[in-house]
């Protein structure tokens, strides 16, 4: 049966309940446009399961996260031609957590923007209209057909 938290704004988002585009989709997992994206192309991982923390998933679940994010990886830097990639779970509030249902960040990174990530991780925000995100998971689903 799924696990599912009705106040989880990404429970909501995978219930079709919040507009978010959705760039792949398995039996235990899905990638969608993080909101925030200080760098483009910022994508988040979870589990289709609501599951609070990297301390609660099954392994099946971190399987399938960590096999779905090579390939995000990938179409993420054809998509974007950066330099670099993170991917990076914050588990806690004390690593930076704020939304408690387990999620990877694929966060590219790009010569010189160490400024801009460091601004990012003290809180500043860059919000995307929702056609600007739709744009990005469009060219994200092109790469990842490939
Ligand atoms: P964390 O701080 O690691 O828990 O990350 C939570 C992430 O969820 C942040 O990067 C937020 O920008 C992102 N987020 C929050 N609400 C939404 C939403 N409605 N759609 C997409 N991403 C969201
Ligand atoms: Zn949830």
């Amino acid at each position: 049966m799924k696990v599912v938290s009705r106040e989880c704004v990404f429970c909501q988002i995978l219930a079709g309940q919040k507009h978010q585009p959705i760039i792949y989709q398995d039996a235990l997992c899905t990638a969608f446009m993080d909101i925030n994206q200080p760098n483009p192309y910022h994508t988040l991982i979870v589990p289709n399961d609501h599951v609070e923390s990297v301390y609660d998933l099954r392994p099946e679940q971190a399987a399938a996260i960590f096999q779905a994010s090579v390939s995000i990886c990938r179409a993420i830097r054809d998509a974007s031609n950066c330099a670099g990639i993170h991917q990076i779970g914050n588990n806690g509030r004390a690593a930076g957590q704020t939304v408690f249902h387990f999620h990877l960040h694929l966060m590219p990174r790009f010569t010189g923007d160490l400024a801009k990530m460091a601004l990012y991780l003290f809180g500043r925000k860059s919000i995307k209209t929702d056609v600007v995100l739709d744009q990005m998971a469009n060219d994200l689903r092109a790469k990842l057909t490939r």
